[in-house]
């Protein structure tokens, strides 16, 4: 029974209480990042138990999970130990056992979103497949197994030529642009060789790019946030504004495409959708996470609830609130590993120094235990009465960097 549950799993703080949270429901994450370390901020608001599953001991959410079990999310019998543990179980990255979790499903363990969802969306190649065949509008994409597909792909699409990987990508990692089709070959060795499964697609050229947060009850009920637009350095979201600056009709086609293509996914939770908006206002979608994301960080201080408070409703089955904005605007700034060790972390420092003194600035430090090039440590997120004033406000934050960091 769940109270057995709770009871044999809350037995190591020594205590045989019930829970009294908001939800009584226990909440697996697969994953503790810094995800799974904002959705334990937001459970510890409403007293609802988050338990993670992650390898490494310091992880980000370890110190603010009611339970920590330290164990790989990709390996089955963890897995499986693990949702014994838990009334509902969800992700925070989307790279785990699939199998896994179809076979808990079977058995009757509640994962949201469904087991199905993370399948599609593991698999870049599977994913794309699955949205044009829901008639979302994407770049033309496929798959490639040697040079010669490859070539032949090269000249269907023309160049740049975008290689992917179809697994385990993110920040930009399992993506390589061949700008000719002398450079295929070591795109395609960067990404590991044709061994590694890759596709391609056609090169989107995109005038912005766009991220549509899409909430979904367990009633299937559907709700959006407002589009934001992301700004991507060396492939790594690095800004993001809130709301977008691109016109009525852009906005609601962007949530349009976004609504669709989480409408044909199962499962309650947080989902992203990343859009391309080219310079004939067409919409074109990226990719999808079954998760919380980064262009929705924002969501903390400017809308009524957060992404990571409507993943947790979402998922015990709480009604969703209300993701609308509460500010005009709002700037997030990702704080990247500048640099290996002490250096990287002096500069980031100095940072966070110069955003606790500006008024509507709020500071989020991931406490990861290294710091490495690249790595995303923390955020800012600045709100305000416009765009322009909280543009104003990041960038003497920044220009104030470059001069005290010389
Ligand atoms: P994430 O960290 O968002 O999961 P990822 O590793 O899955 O990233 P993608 O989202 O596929 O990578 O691509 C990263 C970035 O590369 C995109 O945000 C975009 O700037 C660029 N990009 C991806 N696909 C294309 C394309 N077909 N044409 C042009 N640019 C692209
Ligand atoms: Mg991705
Ligand atoms: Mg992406």
């Amino acid at each position: 029974s769940r109270t057995s549950l709770q009871r044999s799993h809350t037995s190591h703080r020594n205590d045989d209480l019930p829970v009294h949270g908001v939800s009584e429901t226990i909440v697996g994450v697969l994953g503790g990042g810094q995800l799974g370390r904002m959705l334990c901020q937001a459970a510890s608001q409403l007293a609802i138990k988050v338990t993670v599953l992650d390898p490494m001991e310091n992880c980000p959410a370890s110190s603010l999970s009611h339970y920590h079990m330290v164990g790989s999310y990709d390996d089955s019998a963890t897995v499986q130990e693990f949702a014994k543990r838990c009334g509902v179980l969800t992700v925070e990255i989307e790279h785990v056992d699939v199998v896994t979790l179809e076979k808990l499903e079977q058995q009757g363990v509640d994962c949201q979103p469904k087991a199905s969802t993370i399948r599609i969306i593991q698999d870049k190649f599977l994913q794309k497949v699955h949205f044009s065949g829901h008639g979302i509008p994407l770049p033309d994409f496929m798959q490639i197994d040697d040079f010669e597909s490859a070539k032949r792909a090269g000249e269907l699409f023309a160049y740049p030529l975008m290689i992917k990987s179809r697994r385990l990508a993110y920040d930009g990692r399992g993506n390589a642009v061949a700008k000719s089709e002398e450079e295929i070959s070591s795109a395609v060795n960067v990404l590991g060789g044709y061994d590694r499964a890759l596709y391609v697609e056609k090169w989107a050229p995109f005038v912005k790019e766009l991220a549509v947060i899409v909430a979904r009850g367990r009633d299937n009920s559907i709700l959006c946030y407002p589009v934001v637009e992301t700004i991507h350095r060396e492939n790594i979201c690095h800004i993001v504004k809130a709301p977008a600056n691109v016109p009525w009709k852009i906005r609601k086609l962007a949530t349009d495409v976004a609504y669709k293509a989480v409408s044909s996914l199962e499962g309650a939770g947080i989902f992203a959708v990343e859009l391309f908006l080219t310079g004939d206002g067409q919409i074109l979608l990226n990719e999808v996470a079954p998760r919380p994301h980064n262009s929705g960080h924002h969501t903390i201080e400017s809308c009524f609830t957060s992404q990571f408070e409507q993943h947790l409703r979402a998922v015990v089955g709480l009604p969703l609130g209300d993701p609308s904005m509460k500010t005009p605007a709002a700037i997030m700034y990702n704080i990247l590993g500048e640099d290996e060790g002490e250096q990287g972390f002096l500069l980031a420092h100095q940072l966070i120094g110069r955003a606790l003194g500006i008024s509507g600035a709020s500071v989020h430090w991931y406490d990861k235990p290294e710091m490495r090039k690249q790595r995303k440590m923390g955020h800012i997120t600045i709100v305000g009465p416009s765009m322009g004033i909280v543009e104003t406000e990041l960038k003497s934050m920044l220009n104030e960097e470059i001069s005290d960091g010389q």
